[in-house]
């Protein structure tokens, strides 16, 4: 089992030692994007020093190398998640691009007018707006699970809403405003029941818990490495093979094609390739091998790492708790360390930006999750999101620095 050590995991975080505002840096907007261990910053730098070459195409001694490496790195993805085949895996540019390749894909292929979508109301707009535009264009319809008031999905009404005319369920493992795990196996056993495609949003949660996409069951899952102290412009698609295998290709262009004629019809290459167009990021992906081999064993193998989680998550939420004003925007501790609140009689933004001059890093606003603000009739919360470099003593600092403001004020 892999011992947890919160200094020894920060030292590992070049950037956790700048100074801001004469201040040490207390970063606290980790669901927007985690820091980068030294061994992916170093990854990405030796990919370019000592294997840089186009993947695939050629047979020369660079290009093998860098095939090696990018091929490595999917089976790193399968692995990790507990995906069949590496057929399974698709790099994608992030969640973001994994929605859109999934909804122009099999979403304008499938659906029909009357057919039915069903997304939640905490959704991030990731997974909505690349929704409502095959929606518009295939004349299907959207409808919402809702929230209950300790924030997750609401599987009251499931048997209803996901019904014979559902032909895709689209939800998020944990919400980025929330941090609450949401009861997907229900949902996706509801969606299985009518025959219905499950793709999960999994951008939250593969930082912070295990994921087995058999045992889950869903038809896709998808992920940004950013947000797991890898690289930004690195996503991961996955897809049940035969399911993958069905759908026609999404972007086009070179690496996704068998042949290429003017007198014949174009063929498409084998996957996991044909949902692959062009050069990808390849130093990215291949420092995404690094990020999992860094962060899975103390996810999937460390006790004390989640326990720590949940300790910080917990002093949090006490802390918090306890000032004159905070109102959370939902009931109920949240399970990984995502806290979203408000601050009564002072607007979010301001929050936000006095804390910046004190060194700390939070986020306000609508988190790119309007509809669920529309639901719980406000216009944005602040957000404190942590990772395991955070420590006890930087929450209470927050804290000081909060009653400090709320003193001020007064
Ligand atoms: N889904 C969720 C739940 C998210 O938190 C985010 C990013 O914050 C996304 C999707 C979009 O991820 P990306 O911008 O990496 O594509």
């Amino acid at each position: 089992m892999t011992q947890f050590n919160v200094a020894q995991f920060k030292q590992q975080f070049p950037l956790l030692g700048l100074n801001v505002e004469n201040k040490s840096l207390i970063y606290f907007d980790n669901a927007a994007t985690s820091q980068k261990p030294h061994c992916v910053i170093e990854a990405i730098k030796q990919f370019y020093e000592t294997s840089n070459a186009n993947v695939h195409r050629a047979s020369h001694y660079l290009s093998s190398k860098a095939t090696t490496a990018f091929e490595q790195s999917r089976e790193s993805v399968k692995t990790f998640i507990n995906a069949k085949s590496t057929k399974e895996i698709i790099w994608t540019k992030g969640t973001t691009e994994s929605v859109n390749l999934v909804s122009h894909s099999l979403g304008l292929d499938r659906l029909c007018a009357d057919d039915e979508i069903v997304l939640s109301a905490s959704e991030h707009h990731a997974n909505i707006v690349p929704w409502q535009l095959v929606a518009q264009k295939t004349g299907a319809k959207i409808r919402v699970l809702p929230v209950t008031a300790s924030g997750i999905i609401d599987v009251t009404d499931v048997d209803t809403i996901i019904n014979i005319k559902t032909k895709i369920v689209a939800v998020a493992h944990i919400s980025n405003v929330i941090g609450k795990v949401n009861p997907i196996e229900k949902i996706i056993a509801r969606a299985k029941s009518v025959s219905a495609f499950t793709f999960i949003d999994g951008a939250q949660a593969v930082a912070h818990i295990t994921v087995d996409v058999q045992k889950l069951g869903c038809d896709f899952y998808a992920f940004s490495a950013h947000k797991m102290y890898g690289p930004t412009g690195v996503g991961v698609l996955f897809g049940k093979q035969s399911i993958l295998e069905s759908m026609p290709p999404y972007q086009s262009g070179g690496e996704m094609i068998k042949t290429v004629s003017f007198n014949r019809p174009t063929t498409f290459n084998t996957l996991p390739f044909k949902l692959e167009s062009g050069t990808a990021n390849i130093s990215g992906v291949v420092a995404l091998a690094e990020a999992i081999s860094f962060i899975k064993p103390y996810i999937q193998d460390s006790i004390d790492y989640s326990d720590y989680e949940k300790q910080m998550t917990h002093h949090c939420y006490q802390q918090l708790s306890q000032l004159k004003g905070v109102k959370f925007i939902v009931e109920g501790e949240p399970d990984i360390p995502v806290l979203s609140f408000l601050l009564e009689g002072h607007h979010n933004h301001d929050i936000a930006t006095l804390l910046d001059s004190y060194g700390i890093a939070v986020r306000a606003g609508h988190h790119c999750a309007m509809p669920l603000m529309e639901s719980l009739a406000i216009n944005g919360c602040i957000r404190v999101s942590l990772a395991p470099y955070n420590t006890i003593a930087e929450i209470d600092v927050l804290i000081d620095t909060l009653k400090r403001i709320l003193q001020k004020a007064d």
